[in-house]
């Protein structure tokens, strides 16, 4: 089967290896001319442009930054809807607005064709060696038809529900991760500044209730000063920035998410966007006045 692949930056270069390696046959496209020259190099061959690929596929997959970058390529002047084949089908696996993903599977319905959002979990990493965790929304007979596909770059397929699912699903992860990072950092602030050893008390703790994988991959980078991304601050402020616009949409109050929101602005004025989400801690840091295990 011929796929369609658009958006071969961190995650979407790896991933459309992994499509490669199973044995898929994929027409790549990116503007960003040395990503496509690294994934032909691996076997894919090169598109002259977006419409191409909706010309010439039955399958496509997206893995874009955000929903203006999805809209502008599937809906956009010499976007995907302009020469997209009745029957086709859009994964678009690029975290975006729930609401977006619903807009542009409208758009795309119109055209006969059919979507999925199946926005990741994982990283790089998990990228790289195909075992990342799908959260997918859409039609149940167009999910069962694309889960052996998707198992080629991931170890967890789960569909959630209706088209936007998935990528609610990633808002609800996202928010989550974003509140516990932010926990974290006042409890350990709370710990250094009452002079008791902030490693002890992740020892301590991390195997009780408060425990969590969060705790586990964070706390050791707070406690070490270490803010190296990782999943970066500025990501994750365009993610809560779609949680915000999500719940506002559908009514769903969310002022926890709104307060970590502000610490990830401040963060990104004092020049930390590019940093790991672990630096929410250097918000407090500031606050305090005091650094976190390293005094
Ligand atoms: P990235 O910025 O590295 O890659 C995006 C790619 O899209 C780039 O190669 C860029 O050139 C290309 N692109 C942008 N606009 C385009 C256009 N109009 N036409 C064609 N190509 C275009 O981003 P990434 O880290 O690969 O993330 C992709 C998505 O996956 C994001 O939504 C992100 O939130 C999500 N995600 C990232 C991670 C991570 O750890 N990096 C983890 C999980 C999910």
């Amino acid at each position: 089967m011929r796929i369609g692949f658009i958006g071969l930056g961190i995650m979407g270069k790896p991933m459309a290896k992994n499509l490669l390696k199973a044995g898929y046959d994929l027409l790549v496209y990116d503007i960003n001319k040395d990503a496509v020259k690294e994934v032909v190099g691996a076997g894919a061959k090169e598109a002259a442009n977006v419409g191409e690929i909706g010309e010439k596929c039955e399958l496509i997959m997206t893995m874009l930054p955000d929903s203006p970058q999805v809209k502008e390529v599937v809906l956009g002047g010499g976007g995907l809807i302009e020469t997209v084949r009745e029957g086709a089908i859009l994964i678009d696996m690029s975290s975006i607005n729930p609401v977006a993903s619903k807009e542009i599977s409208a758009e795309f319905e119109k055209k006969g064709a059919k979507m999925l959002d199946a926005p990741v979990s994982g990283g790089e990493p998990k990228a790289i060696d195909g075992t990342l965790a799908f959260m997918v929304g859409g039609p149940q007979d167009v999910f069962d038809k694309c889960k052996p596909i998707l198992e080629a770059m991931g170890s967890s397929v789960v569909r959630c529900g209706d088209i936007g699912a998935g990528n609610t699903t990633k808002l609800a992860n996202q928010i989550i991760v974003a509140v516990n990072i932010a926990a974290l950092s006042e409890a350990l602030m709370l710990a250094e500044k009452a002079g008791v050893e902030p490693q002890l008390v992740f020892e301590a703790i991390r195997g009780g209730l408060a425990g969590s994988t969060v705790m586990d991959a964070k706390a050791p980078m707070i406690i070490g000063g270490n803010f190296k991304p990782g999943f970066k601050i500025d990501l994750h402020i365009k993610d809560l920035n779609n949680a915000l616009s999500a719940g506002h949409s559908v009514g769903s109050p969310l002022p926890l998410t709104a307060q970590v929101m502000e610490m990830l602005q401040i963060l990104r004025l004092d020049g930390c966007g590019q940093d790991d989400h672990s630096a929410i801690a250097k918000y407090y840091e500031k606050l305090a006045n005091t650094k976190i295990g390293r005094e």
